[in-house]
């Protein structure tokens, strides 16, 4: 999702409750002012108004946004997970997996496009050489 956040270019909320809006724990101090937990009191927003502490909701993981990854062909800067701890210890190992899995594929398709876009941009100098 397109985000106005200025040093990212999208958002993707990853991992979201499955009735709708997002949950996080706060652990820490840092935590105090948090941003999500207030967005999701808001029913405006999307927001399921569950508290960032106690049980969590059940939780769904988006993995057509992680295989969109794939196909992208020019760098962007995401925010992953904006609205919660991906690392939190009440998501399941296997969906850290599958995220870091995602953004391998991410990062290894655009290194190809670049290497690719170099190849022929060599290609092109060579020919230029031979005609000259
Ligand atoms: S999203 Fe989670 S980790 Fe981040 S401030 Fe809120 S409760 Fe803390």
């Amino acid at each position: 999702m397109p985000t106005n956040i200025e040093w990212a270019n999208l958002t993707d909320n990853i991992i979201r409750a499955k009735r709708g809006g997002w949950w996080c724990q706060k652990i820490s101090e840092g935590c105090k002012n948090c941003y999500s937990e207030k967005l999701n009191q808001n029913s405006f927003f999307g927001g399921n108004k569950q508290p960032y502490s106690g049980q969590p909701p059940e939780l769904v993981l988006d993995t057509e946004t992680i295989r969109k990854w794939g196909f992208q062909r020019k760098p962007k800067k995401h925010f992953v997970s904006s609205m919660t701890d991906v690392f939190g210890e009440w998501i399941p190992r296997s969906w850290q997996h599958e995220m870091l899995d995602g953004m391998f594929v991410l990062e290894f398709g655009l290194k190809a496009q670049a290497q690719k876009k170099l190849l022929r941009e060599s290609e092109i100098n060579k020919q230029t050489i031979v005609l000259n």
